[in-house]
């Protein structure tokens, strides 16, 4: 199947914008998906840092701080030697891991840069109560046993990054947790860190992606109409004489046999003129070739001239031969119609002295109809025409014969 040039013009648009949308969707992913990896980089430094410092604390098994104004004793730490005097009279207060997380915590969050918190379903201190979020990411550590869990929320018009660890129970920690029943290796609760991240930039990637569609899709249309005009003019110059500017050979040829076929279904007659321009040959002997092609262009167009209904084809059938197709006509009319375009040449007034039945230019014509009432074979016509005008020559020029007459 061959492709109309218009439809093939729009398939490549098509992919064109197919392509582009692919492509802006693609990089759209790439960009969320490294802004996330680089979110999840810095959240994971983080809880490293915190791990890091609960280690440190877990493995003196806590340290001693001074009570002051703003450090109290831990309520939830139940420890026999939780608060101890030293001999010159100082309180000190045991801080274990997760008081002094909450610590650090609180700092930070005064800073306001970045937010701690320890969370746990069975938390000794309500205020480590999980947010539902967190209650979430929990269940989801026990059931999947993956090692984080993240998401993007907004938070008073502001793009938080939140990012949770589990926190497993080590043998350090047992000497407080034991007593809620953990074992070692039990995810006990987990340390999540939230922070605020810059809004990914999608305009440019967008803005760009939009050109590309656009220019693109006009530089298309543009070539695909200078294609299609291109293709217009070769299909027209396909079918048209050269010289003479009328109806070509082949065009000829595949009309005739559309004609024929269109006749025979709706058993219409189909008549074919031939012309011939007489003693041509002398013509060209006297006045020169190129005399010659002007007196052809000159002829050509009469007998287009001749021709006038819409369905009717004049066509150069070769050298100084020329056929008419005359569809839905019978004899006589064809009759009729060969008078008129032999005057129309004649009319012309073409000098012609080596003529010897006139003094101007004058045609033959050989004229064909086909009926359609018995089967017959589609060049039938044309060699029909041929022998009828081969007639009109025998009898002596500047006549029209019709084949049913010879
Ligand atoms: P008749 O009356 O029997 O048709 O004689 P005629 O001389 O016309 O016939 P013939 O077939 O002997 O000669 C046809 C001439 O047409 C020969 C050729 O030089 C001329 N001819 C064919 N094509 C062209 C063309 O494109 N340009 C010119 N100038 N002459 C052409
Ligand atoms: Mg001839
Ligand atoms: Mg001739």
């Amino acid at each position: 199947m061959q492709l109309e040039p218009k439809r093939y013009i729009y398939i490549v648009i098509l992919l064109w914008v197919a392509g582009i949308v692919t492509s802006l969707s693609w990089n759209l992913l790439q960009m969320k998906n490294s802004a996330e990896n680089a979110h999840q980089k810095t959240a994971k430094a983080f809880v490293q840092q915190i791990s890091l410092t609960r280690a440190w604390n877990a493995s003196h098994k806590g340290v001693y701080l001074r009570v002051s104004e703003t450090l109290h004793p831990n309520p939830f730490l139940q420890v026999s030697n939780r608060d101890v005097t030293t001999t010159d009279g100082t309180s000190l207060t045991l801080i274990n891991p997760a008081f002094m997380t909450r610590m650090i915590s609180d700092i930070a969050q005064d800073q306001g840069d970045i937010k701690f918190h320890m969370t746990s379903l069975k938390p000794i201190n309500p205020e480590n109560k999980p947010s539902q979020w967190e209650r979430d990411g929990l269940l989801f550590f026990e059931k999947e046993k993956t090692q984080d869990y993240f998401n993007t929320d907004k938070q008073n018009g502001k793009d938080i990054f939140n990012y949770m660890v589990p926190l497993v129970t080590k043998k350090s920690c047992l000497q407080c947790h034991a007593k809620q029943g953990y074992k070692e290796g039990d995810i006990r609760g987990g340390v999540r860190v939230s922070f605020q991240i810059q809004k990914v930039e999608f305009s440019t990637l967008i803005i760009s992606h939009l050109f590309l569609l656009c220019a693109g899709t006009l530089v298309l249309a543009g070539f695909g109409n200078q294609i299609i005009k291109l293709t217009a003019t070769l299909k027209k110059q396909s079918n048209i004489d050269g010289l003479t500017q009328i109806a070509n050979r082949r065009f000829f040829d595949i009309t005739l046999h559309r004609e024929w076929l269109r006749s025979r279904r709706l058993k219409s007659p189909l008549s074919l003129i031939m012309c011939d321009i007489d003693h041509f040959k002398l013509y060209n002997d006297n006045y020169g070739h190129q005399a010659g092609d002007i007196c052809l262009k000159k002829v050509a167009q009469a007998l287009k001239g001749a021709a006038k209904r819409p369905e009717d084809l004049v066509a150069r059938y070769g050298g100084e031969e020329f056929v008419i197709i005359l569809p839905k006509t019978p004899a006589e009319g064809a009759k009729v119609m060969a008078e008129q375009a032999r005057e129309a040449v004649e009319s012309l007034k073409i000098e012609h002295c080596a003529n010897n039945i006139a003094e101007h230019v004058t045609i033959s014509l050989g004229i064909a109809t086909q009926i359609f009432t018995q089967i017959s074979a589609e060049n039938d016509i044309i060699k029909n025409a041929d022998k009828a005008l081969y007639g009109s020559k025998e009898s002596g020029r500047n006549i029209f014969t019709h084949f049913d007459d010879v």
